[in-house]
């Protein structure tokens, strides 16, 4: 059985990316791979050993179902942290397998404490801190009785983290409001280290704050999109380009998402392609139609505007995108043929498609394009 459409994940790629994040946070930070998304689309049960060979111990993901599909898929002996979701009647079993944890209210705080007791082990919690996100964290006023908890229940409770989340680093615009994150961030810890409280590691960052905020790298950083190669904006991206000698993108996809052409055929000057009259043939054309479509996460919006790649060309999509194909015009490239590759996320030749150039068309940012792509497109390690 195979599918239409075929994802492959470079070990390469992913090697790259990770010297060159190494390279940024420095020695003695511990990278944790956030795989989050289905690892960002690029599926936990491939990304997983991968990185795992690569040397990264240190994993985080949303929730507790995939904290469940790490561990299930990890090989060695690694960590992982859940920085969302859990149930309360799960955490027996996450603490019992020393499961981190991001903890941002009391009601979850003390179900550790509970299931700790009940398990034997101490659970490894991350305390979270609200400096200005409003997304999760405790408040300043609450940070008394979370540190009254964890002074009374050290055998139960391992403060293995304390960290916050930035609203926005990569972009500028969000500037001011991320240095005032870090103030509430520093004045948060300052009071918990008053009554004695000092985790073991401290951490902050995600892509674009390790490379706009070295300063707050700290003991560890949770990238996620730069380890599959992409950029967390263009504007990162120009920035760091910017102070750099050789202007090269240090960042290589991991990702490549391809299909075939299924079949080629020619349309009459003056003939509408596809359904109804999106599309009207302006010369004779030569057009090939591709089996993907919005069903397999090829966006609808990239009607009459995606493009491709078909031996080495890069060609427009023509038309509306279909459930399960597209029409790709070809004409002037001479001899296509069924089941030539067709490169719809990657690089032919001496071009590339980008998911930043497709998403750029269809209005979507790459980590939601990435995490759209359909979990049922077996994925496969490139040959590299
Ligand atoms: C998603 C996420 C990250 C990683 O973000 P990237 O921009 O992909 O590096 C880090 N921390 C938290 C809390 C996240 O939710």
């Amino acid at each position: 059985m195979q599918h239409p459409t075929e994802i492959t994940i470079s070990r390469k790629a992913l090697e790259k990316n990770l010297q060159f994040i190494k390279k940024l946070v420095g020695e003695g930070v511990t990278l944790s791979s956030v795989v989050k998304g289905n690892a960002y689309g690029h599926e936990i049960e491939t990304f997983v050993p991968l990185a795992e060979s690569l040397g990264i111990r240190h994993f985080s993901v949303f929730s507790s179902d995939e904290a469940f599909r790490v561990q299930s898929c990890a090989r060695r002996d690694i960590k992982i942290l859940i920085m969302g979701f859990l149930r309360l009647s799960e955490l027996e079993w996450l603490v019992r397998d020393g499961i981190e944890f991001f903890v941002f209210d009391l009601v979850r705080l003390k179900a550790a404490v509970m299931a700790a007791q009940k398990v034997g082990t101490k659970a490894r919690v991350h305390i979270e801190l609200e400096t200005g996100m409003n997304r999760t964290g405790f408040s300043v006023e609450e940070l008394p009785t979370v540190a009254e908890v964890l002074l009374t229940n050290t055998e139960f409770l391992d403060f293995t983290g304390l960290c916050t989340h930035f609203a926005g680093a990569e972009s500028i615009a969000n500037f001011v409001r991320i240095e005032k994150q870090k103030e509430v961030y520093f004045y948060m810890e300052r009071l918990l280290a008053q009554k004695g409280l000092t985790p073991r590691m401290r951490h902050t960052c995600c892509s674009a704050a390790a490379v706009r905020y070295p300063e707050m790298h700290f003991d560890m950083v949770r990238i996620g999109i730069m380890q599959y190669g992409f950029w967390p904006s263009r504007e990162i991206f120009i920035e760091f380009i910017n102070n750099r000698r050789d202007k090269q993108d240090p960042l290589k996809r991991c990702i490549e998402w391809r299909s075939t052409v299924m079949t080629v055929k020619d349309v009459k000057m003056g003939e509408f392609i596809g359904y109804g009259t999106n599309y009207l043939a302006n010369n004779d054309m030569k057009i090939a139609i591709v089996p993907v479509g919005y069903s397999h996460g090829f966006s609808r919006s990239l009607s009459n505007q995606g493009r491709v790649l078909i031996k080495g060309r890069r060609l427009g999509v023509i038309g509306i995108v279909n459930m399960n194909s597209i029409a790709v015009d070809i004409t002037g490239v001479p001899d296509v043929q069924p089941g030539d590759e067709v490169m719809l996320i990657g690089i032919q030749q001496d071009n590339e498609i980008s998911v930043s150039s497709f998403s750029e068309l269809s209005v979507q940012l790459n980590y939601e394009l990435l995490t759209r792509l359909p979990h049922d497109i077996p994925r496969q390690l490139a040959v590299d």
